[in-house]
């Protein structure tokens, strides 16, 4: 599904990704993990394509494509899914007709008629039902007046509905309460798991990986993988710390 090769990258000039080697098979879910300013969201921001993250060497392959040629656009069309670390407000456009042109945008790249606005409202209930959230909310301009929380669980029906084969969640469990954090645990689960799709949680904690267990487990640190391992290294970071482990 994703199989990223010494991959290095800058921010404004400065060295973050330095030669970062990950593959992710499909039907998997990765965790990566890794103290604060290793290049965790860079990371995500490079697969993504957002300007001002400059790939400097390596290979990044898609479903067997290069990602680093595709535009954002064509990534998401691709396939390809990001939940942010700190999600955008964006005054004056509603999450529904954000998440709809999204979806249609998506659905136009593949060939596949608009869905009509009826069914997005259907699909749409179904899925912030799924997460415990009134659609309602989902009228309001994106994430404008949001918690930390809400704005986390309105990435995941955005999620539902987009459906994407491979989704990097950064730090999807921060500001998520116990209640709220078994919620979106479960809604990964059920969005994300399945033979021909896969995912990569950034996390600080273990904590959303009792609810999503990871089939592997990476240390990011100063910008590269140092180690891998299953999901015992999760549990093992918690209770060593980066410093002895990474
Ligand atoms: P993490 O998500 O692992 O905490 P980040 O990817 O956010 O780490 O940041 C990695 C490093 O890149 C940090 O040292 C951070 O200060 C630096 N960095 C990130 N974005 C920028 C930017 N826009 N300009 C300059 N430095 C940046
Ligand atoms: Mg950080
Ligand atoms: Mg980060």
């Amino acid at each position: 599904m994703l199989e990223i090769n010494n991959l290095h990258a800058t921010v404004a000039g400065k060295p973050i990704l330095n030669g970062l080697s990950l593959t992710v098979p499909a039907g998997e879910v990765h965790a990566i993990m890794g103290p604060n300013g290793a290049g965790k969201s860079t990371l995500s921001y490079v697969l993504g394509g957002r300007p001002g993250y400059e790939v400097t060497g390596g290979t990044v392959t898609f479903i067997g494509e290069d990602l680093l040629a595709q535009e954002p656009h064509e990534r998401a069309a691709a396939g390809l899914f990001l939940g942010f670390q700190y999600p955008v407000e964006i005054p004056g456009v509603s999450s529904m007709q954000f998440i709809r042109e999204s979806l249609n945008a998506q659905r136009r790249a593949r060939g596949q008629a608009d869905l009509s606005g009826a069914e997005f409202i259907r699909l749409a209930r179904a899925e912030a039902a799924e997460l415990g959230m009134d659609v309602d909310m989902l009228k309001r301009p994106v994430n404008v007046g949001f918690s930390g929380g809400e704005k986390k669980r309105a990435e995941m029906v955005q999620m539902g509905i987009m459906r994407p084969r491979f989704a990097v969640l950064d730090e999807t469990d921060s500001g998520l309460d116990i209640d709220a954090l078994r919620v979106v645990g479960a809604e990964i689960n059920r969005i994300m798991r399945g033979p021909d799709r896969a995912a990569l949680l950034i996390t600080h904690y273990q904590r959303l990986l009792d609810y999503v267990q990871p089939d592997r487990v990476h240390v990011l640190a100063a910008g590269r993988i140092v180690r891998s391992g299953g999901p015992e290294l999760a549990l093992e970071l918690e209770r060593e710390g980066y410093a002895e482990v990474a």
